[in-house]
This record gives structure tokens, sequence and C-alpha cells, in this order.
């Protein structure tokens, strides 16, 4: 059978998974990335049974579960301390927090594929003979057999299929960074305040990620120093151990989470979406990176059984969609929860996470967590 190059758009987390499900067959994958290196940021993020449940398909799922630590018992708190509820997940397969960068050297080392640094997509074609033509910023200009964009929220390959303009930001900014220290907490934790919260994700060997969020009209690019400086003012009188943590910070990132509505139509001839370019979403569920995954193995089974084709995307997307818009609408409303400002229903938000026993909120996040796409008859 003839060989079909595919141009992936974004080495993150849902480009690279793509190149590994590809791995070994007709489907050549080249992965164009704008940043002059393939590498992700010092910060941490949260991989569910539903991701990991694909690595293991894959082969590598212990050497993710062993760069990360398990996230055995999930405890929500006041800014005080005091304890609103907990619940201790027990799922077949862990649920862990990792270091990005940890994650994305193992996608990296496992992926098939030629990869183009400095590669900032500007713009493509497609060919009347169904082929693509791809643009660079770098003055590169190649004919490809398929396009596929996984290049992120802000996606270029999106513009040029959907062009549904910005993403939506949804009020509230997001700290997060790494902290190394000497403390020993064994349970990954949300904090809730009015109109703010802290997660804190223990890794393992003294690593602890954490963010931090805080409801702003406009979205805040501080320095990394004002940012710490900031997050003190806004947290210093937080429980123990969040000050210790933002103060044991080397680099502090932020961003501002945003979404777009979930919209079918993400194919266009040989092109298509992938990831977050597809279907962004907010953070509070932990889900983007998940969904990514999922969707990387949804996209790779298709292309092997009917080829990178219109009609072999279009199977995708029906497959993906339905379960990314309701993860996508799930945490846009668990996150305005999240952030509730207004002291009354802060009260009654609280009262609810007390009242709630463990078992129901378990059932409500396991739709999510433990979802096992390969078990699908694609
Ligand atoms: C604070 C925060 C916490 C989060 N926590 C979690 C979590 O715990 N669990 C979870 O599952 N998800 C989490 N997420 C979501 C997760 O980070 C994203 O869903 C995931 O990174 C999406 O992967 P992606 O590969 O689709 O996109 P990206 O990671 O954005 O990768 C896109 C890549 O494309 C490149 N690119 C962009 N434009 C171009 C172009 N024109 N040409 C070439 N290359 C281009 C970019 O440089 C980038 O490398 C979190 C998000 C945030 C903001």
């Amino acid at each position: 059978m003839q060989t079909k190059d595919i141009a992936i758009i974004g080495g993150g987390i849902a480009g690279l998974t793509l190149a590994i499900c590809l791995k070994n067959t007709r489907f050549k994958c080249h992965v164009f990335e704008k940043n002059p290196a393939f590498e992700e940021s010092d910060a941490a993020i949260c991989l569910f049974p539903n991701a990991l449940r694909v690595f293991r398909h894959l082969g590598f799922m212990r050497e993710v579960v062993d760069a990360g630590g398990g996230i055995t018992k999930i405890v929500m708190k006041t800014q005080k301390g005091k304890i609103l509820a907990q619940t201790e997940p027990r799922y077949q397969l862990p649920a862990i927090c990792l270091h990005r960068k940890a994650l994305h050297a193992i996608l990296l080392k496992n992926a098939e594929a030629t990869l183009y640094p400095d590669h900032s997509l500007e713009s493509f074609q497609n060919l009347p003979d169904g082929r693509v033509n791809l643009t660079f910023a770098n003055g590169v200009s190649r004919v490809f057999d398929a396009l596929i964009g996984a290049d992120g929220i802000h996606s270029m390959v999106r513009k040029g299929i959907i062009g549904d303009g910005a993403p939506i930001f949804r009020g509230y900014q997001v700290w997060y960074g790494i902290a190394e220290t000497d403390l020993e907490i064994n349970y990954t934790s949300e904090t809730y305040g009015n109109g703010q919260r802290v997660g804190i994700l223990p890794i393992k060997n003294g690593k602890y990620g954490w963010w931090a969020t805080q409801n702003v009209n406009l979205s805040n690019d501080d320095a990394p120093q004002d940012a710490k400086q900031n997050l003190q003012t806004i947290f210093g009188g937080w429980h123990y151990p969040i000050p210790k943590l933002i103060a044991e910070t080397s680099q502090i990132l932020n961003a501002s989470p945003s979404d777009r509505i979930p919209v079918r139509g993400w194919s266009k001839g040989n092109c298509t979406l992938l990831g977050d370019a597809a279907h962004p979403t907010t953070p509070t569920l932990g889900q983007g990176g998940c969904l990514a995954i999922e969707g990387a193995y949804i996209l790779g089974e298709v292309i092997r059984k009917y080829g990178a084709i219109e009609i072999a995307f279009q199977q995708y997307e029906a497959i993906q969609f339905p379960r990314a818009k309701s993860i996508v609408e799930s945490s846009l409303k668990l996150g305005q929860v999240g952030q509730f400002q207004n002291s009354i229903a802060v009260f009654f938000r609280n009262l609810f996470l007390r009242l709630t026993p463990s078992s129901i909120t378990l059932n409500v996040i396991d739709k999510f967590f433990l979802y096992d796409v390969t078990a699908l008859n694609i």
C-alpha cells in the first residue's frame, strides 16, 4: 500500500500522541512546531484513567505512571484549612500528577515522526487532488496528503476550517508552577475562597504542582517576580502550606482560562482538528490534555481503517464531539461554581460540598475519568 505523508501542526500532547498512534503504519507523520525546540513548560498536569488507558494500549503507561505521583485522596478545604469534603478514588488504573516536561519527553521518545522545530504554520490550501499545501512563516512551502491541526487553543488551522474568532475568556486568572520543597503531603487538595481557589498536586521527590485563581475582568500578564508578590498578597493568609508553596516556586506561569462554544465541522477535505484546536476547555476538570489523548487515539484508529481522508475525519468527529462537548460544558459550569465570589453563594456552595456524600461526588466525576475510549468499536 502506498505511503501517505501527514502534516501534524503542533508538537504538544495531541500532536505527539497521534504520531505514536500512527507508528508502524503506512502513514508517515511530520510534526511541525512553531517554537525553536520541542518542549513543555515547567508545570504539572494530572492524567486520569481515561487518558492512561490509551497509553496502556500504546504500551508505555508504566513509564508515564512511574514519572508521577498517584492521586489517591482529594481533599476540599476552606481558605482557613477547614475540611469541606474528601474522597478517595479507587480506580483500576491510577490517576496521576506529573511534570509536563516529563510527559512530553516520554511522548517524544515514543513518537515515530520527522520533527520540524521553528516551523510556524501561516496558511494552507486544499488542492483539487485532495492534498494540502502548507506555507510556513520561515518561507517553507510543502504539499502533504493530509493536515492535522493540533496547534492549540489559538489554532491557525481552526481559523482556516471553522473561523470562529478568538476563544472566550472566562473571567478569572490562573497562576501555576512547581515548588521544590521539604513538605510531605500525600493528598491532592482544592481550597475555595471568594472568587479565588488554590489546588495542590503532589508529584514525587519533593515536587508539588499547584495552581491559584482569582476573578479578574481582564487577563493579567504579570512578570514572574510581580506574580510571586501579588500571590503572597492575595494568598499569604491562606492555610498552610499555600504561602510556602508559592514562596518555594522558582518559576510562576499564568494563563487566562478560556474555551470555545463546542461546534461541529472540524474537517475540510483532508484537514481536521485535534486536541485544544478542536475543543478547548477550561482547566477545572483537568481533562483538556486527557481529551486530546482520547481524540488522538480515535483519529489514529479511523486513519488506519479508512485512510487520512475526509470521511475518516468525519467519523472521528462524530465519536469525539459529544464527549468533548460534555466535558467543555461541565468544566465551565464547575469553574463558575468554584469561582463564586458572592458570600451567600459561597456559603451555599461550601454547605453543598460538606453535605454531599463522597460516593455521589465520585459518581459525577467517574463519568469523565473512567471512560474507556479503547473499548470503542471503531
Ligand atoms: C493551568 C492549566 C492547567 C491544566 N491542567 C490540566 C490537567 O491537569 N489535565 C489535563 O488533562 N489538562 C489540563 N490542562 C489542559 C491541557 O494543558 C491542554 O488541554 C493540552 O495541553 C492540549 O494539548 P494540545 O496538544 O491540544 O495543545 P497545546 O498543548 O497548546 O499544543 C499546541 C502546540 O502547537 C504549537 N503551535 C501553535 N500554533 C502553531 C503554528 N501556527 N505552527 C506550528 N506550531 C504551532 C504550540 O507551540 C504547541 O506546542 C490545563 C490547562 C491549563 C491552562
